[in-house]
């Protein structure tokens, strides 16, 4: 069984721990910021785009990289459960 990566630190951790030995952080909550985070991005790059004129470039820069966190989230969340 290969380990899982800290979100925060980096370091290897295993599957089965919820807090992260080496910082202390909470790997659950850890992944599930992330996903917040993502649905956070893709909120504002709709707004701006929409109401404040921002460059399309730039709200679509936002759009993919939500997008991008939310799955990245995601994925740790599910290796958890393997
Ligand atoms: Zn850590």
């Amino acid at each position: 069984m290969a380990p899982m990566k800290c979100p925060k630190c980096h370091r290897e951790v295993s599957k089965k721990t919820t807090f992260c030995p080496h910082c202390g952080t909470s790997l659950v909550t850890g992944y599930k910021n992330i996903i917040y985070t993502g649905g956070l991005l893709i909120v504002f790059a709709l707004i701006s785009w929409k109401y404040f004129d921002t460059d399309l470039y730039m709200a679509e820069l936002m759009f993919v990289a939500g997008i991008g966190a939310i799955v990245r989230g995601l994925i740790g969340l599910l290796k958890r459960d393997e």
